[in-house]
């Protein structure tokens, strides 16, 4: 089921190489988009304004109450083609859109949301959207959703989600299934890699051929080096397909700039 979001919250946009997943490497416009239906409590916590809120890696596009303050509110799809086209002028070719968050699919029913995806639809861009796949759109009321590619993050264990909340299988079947080329993307640290995380992703994704990229838990290098050559030996036994995350290698950061 869809959480509707009334207002549609820009967090940030950048351009930038998507670092992570089946287009690692690839120019992309990136649209980060405010608020998210979980929390991951599993990964730490910090304080920010005297609160403790969870440490997800993006929690300024997370917590609305803290931050919504600094989002844009979107009132017209025109405002963010407008994002996109600045962008492209200053480059020679055509480049990948990828919509993050937070949750950008709690805007499902946005019409803002679903007017600016038609328009990248009709317009020939590839776009991908980065979720955490427990919210489906109507693709029937919305076929536009079937030509957008959706980077399936579905939290682990590690997430510290109770599964009910954060494995919703109905979601993810349409997201496999109905989405261009959807594939699957879990992130593990070293713990998860050589305990338990296999039978995690089995239990997730058996009775899809979508592709399963698995990532080393990192938001800096030193995080990302430790837990990478675990994560490259569980990819060799599973086959599963090593993803690095080139933005931290690059520039030693979460945020892909
Ligand atoms: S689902 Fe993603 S954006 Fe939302 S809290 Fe978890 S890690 Fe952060």
């Amino acid at each position: 089921m869809a959480l509707e979001e009334s207002t549609l919250y820009l967090v940030e946009h950048f351009f930038s190489i998507q670092g992570e997943g089946r287009y690692c490497g690839v120019p992309s416009v990136f649209l980060r988009f405010g608020g998210c239906n979980l929390r991951c409590p599993g990964f730490g916590c910090r304080e920010v304004d005297g609160k403790m809120v969870y440490g997800c890696d993006t929690i300024r596009a997370v917590y609305g109450g803290l931050y919504r303050k600094s989002w844009h509110p979107v009132t017209k799809e025109q405002q963010i083609e407008s994002i996109v086209a600045e962008y492209e002028n200053s480059v020679t070719y055509r480049p990948d859109i990828v919509i993050t968050g937070g949750e950008p699919m709690i805007y499902a029913s946005n019409p803002v949301f679903n007017a600016m995806l038609e328009k990248f639809a009709a317009a020939g861009y590839r776009v991908t959207i980065e979720t955490n796949a427990t919210i489906a759109p109507s693709f029937l009321e919305h076929p536009f959703y079937g030509g957008v590619t959706f980077a399936m993050a579905v939290k682990l264990s590690g997430s510290g989600e109770p599964k009910n909340r954060r494995v919703v299988p109905e979601a993810i079947k349409a997201l496999a299934l109905k989405g261009r080329e959807s594939f699957f993307k879990f992130t593990l640290d070293a713990s998860l890699a050589e305990n338990g995380g296999a039978e995690q992703i089995d239990e997730i994704c058996t009775g899809y051929s979508n592709e399963i990229y698995c990532m080393p838990l990192g938001s800096d290098e030193r995080e990302l080096s430790a837990n990478a050559p675990a994560v490259a030996e569980f990819c060799l036994k599973y086959g599963y397909r090593y993803s690095d995350r080139l933005h931290v290698r690059l520039w030693n950061r979460e945020e892909r700039r």
